[in-house]
């Protein structure tokens, strides 16, 4: 027997049975975000790599270690490993930030990164996130962190913690910089080789090494928050002031500085520790020079992305509810071959008038077909044979109690159905609809 292929290394199939669990953060991620003012961008799944050159940053991790970048034929692309980089491609592309400022838009969809894979670590991921450009108010930092703090709220979550910092701005960066330099080519020897060139390029970036040398080194290193410009410490100070007017809890940590490039003045993140090491369900913040870096007028800008993978982990860890996937409303159950012929249009008529309707389509006998109708959760089951199509007329059994009702198999059919329809499957989709709402 040839070798059964396998999916690759840090990727998943999500499979109709958890389906529901994603269509739940899906429509409430939407919901939320719409009721902020935000609508969906698409964008492409790959883009030019120089993009990506230019916004996470050639210093990032990202950058040097993870991306998948391809050759078709003479052309390179790079698999998103990020969404900001592509939506503000997009709105630059365009023309939206022409039109009424700030422009919001948020997206759900996958990302690439060559990880090592591990529980919330994905090559293949994916992120609600979204972006508004065009307000440099701390007002909008605060906009942005309450939705994040809403939707995580809606999704029923809880031990979720904010941390915020503010990184600063290029005035203030390049005195920490010296600092930085400073403090580490004291110890540069025992740096990792990827730090040791970062140490001259872009020495903040030795803050998120994952390498444990590197992370003990930069313990003790200078903080940011000590060299701020005013015009960035007046920034962070407001944010602080809006976010407890939203009596949004925050703790103020300087040792965030996220691990993309782009980032100024605000950072954040949601961190959780229900799920392991991988705990950050959420990082976002402010990037006031990316858009003119992407050749756009100077346009300050914030955004965040949430893993919908950790998202889940942390919800099925906290015993969170989710939506139930729609079942089979009506099963019809066929005993001859005309009668097939009746099901088939039947269940058309229905499907029509918005009922989720089957019938057999596996040749099987009476008996195994009420057996697959119990299995698939049918509400209402109809058994048609001979002598329901003589007459006219079948019972329209209730799975739930066994209760068998009279229809007609003429015009009456639909009516007579909708009228059971209402009557028996009322508390379901009632049930359904308070979720959706809760
Ligand atoms: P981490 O510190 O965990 O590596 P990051 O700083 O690289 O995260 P971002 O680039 O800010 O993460 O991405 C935003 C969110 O996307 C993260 O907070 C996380 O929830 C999720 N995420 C990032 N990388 C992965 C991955 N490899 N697998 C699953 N989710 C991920
Ligand atoms: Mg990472």
């Amino acid at each position: 027997m040839a070798l059964k292929i396998t999916r690759p290394q840090g990727t998943e199939d999500i499979t109709p049975k958890n389906i529901n669990k994603w269509y739940t953060v899906e429509e409430i991620a939407r919901e939320t975000a719409e009721s902020f003012g935000f609508k969906e961008i698409r964008i492409p799944t790959f883009e030019n790599t120089e993009l990506f050159l230019r916004s996470v940053g050639e210093t990032t991790d990202v950058v040097q270690k993870e991306m998948y970048t391809v050759k078709a034929k003479e052309t390179e692309f790079t698999l998103r490993p990020e969404g900001t980089a592509g939506t503000i491609r997009a709105m630059l592309q365009n023309g939206m930030l022409n039109d009424a400022l700030p422009q919001r838009a948020f997206y759900i969809l996958s990302c690439f990164r060559h990880e090592r894979p591990q529980a919330g670590r994905l090559r293949e991921f994916h992120q609600f996130g979204l972006e508004m450009a065009g307000s440099k108010s701390p007002a909008a930092d605060a906009e942005v962190i309450s939705l994040a703090k809403n939707l995580l709220d809606r999704l029923g979550l809880k031990n979720i913690e904010l941390n915020i910092n503010s990184i600063g701005c290029p005035k203030c960066r390049c005195e920490y910089h010296k600092a930085l330099r400073s403090y580490f080519s004291a110890r540069e020897d025992e740096l990792c080789d990827t730090c040791k060139t970062r140490l001259e390029k872009n020495p903040m970036r030795i803050l998120d090494c994952k390498s444990p040398i590197c992370s003990d080194i930069a313990k003790d290193a200078p903080v940011i928050l000590d060299y701020l410009c005013d015009e960035c410490k007046e920034h962070f100070e407001a944010l602080k002031k809006y976010l407890k007017n939203l009596s949004i809890d925050f703790t103020v940590n300087p040792k965030i500085v996220r691990g993309l490039d782009y980032y100024t003045k605000t950072v954040f993140e949601f961190v959780t520790t229900d799920i392991g090491a991988q705990g950050t369900v959420c990082g976002g913040g402010r990037y006031d020079g990316l858009i003119e870096q992407l050749g756009g007028a100077a346009t300050p800008a914030l955004g965040f992305a949430m893993g919908i993978e950790r998202i889940l982990l942390t919800m099925e860890s906290q015993g969170c509810e989710f939506m139930e996937n729609r079942t089979c409303d009506i099963y019809i159950a066929p005993m001859d071959e005309l009668a097939s012929l009746k099901a088939m249009s039947l269940a058309q008529q229905l499907r029509a008038d918005g009922y989720h309707a089957e019938y057999d389509v596996m040749d099987r006998g009476i008996k195994a077909q009420m057996k697959y109708a119990n299995k698939i959760g049918a509400k209402f089951v109809l058994v048609l044979g001979e002598n329901e199509l003589e007459s006219k007329a079948a019972k329209l059994k209730l799975m739930s109690t066994g209760e068998q009702f009279d229809v007609h198999l003429d015009e009456r059919f639909l009516e007579e159905f909708q009228d059971l329809a209402v009557r028996y499957m009322f508390d379901d989709i009632l049930s359904e609809f308070e979720e959706v709402v809760k």
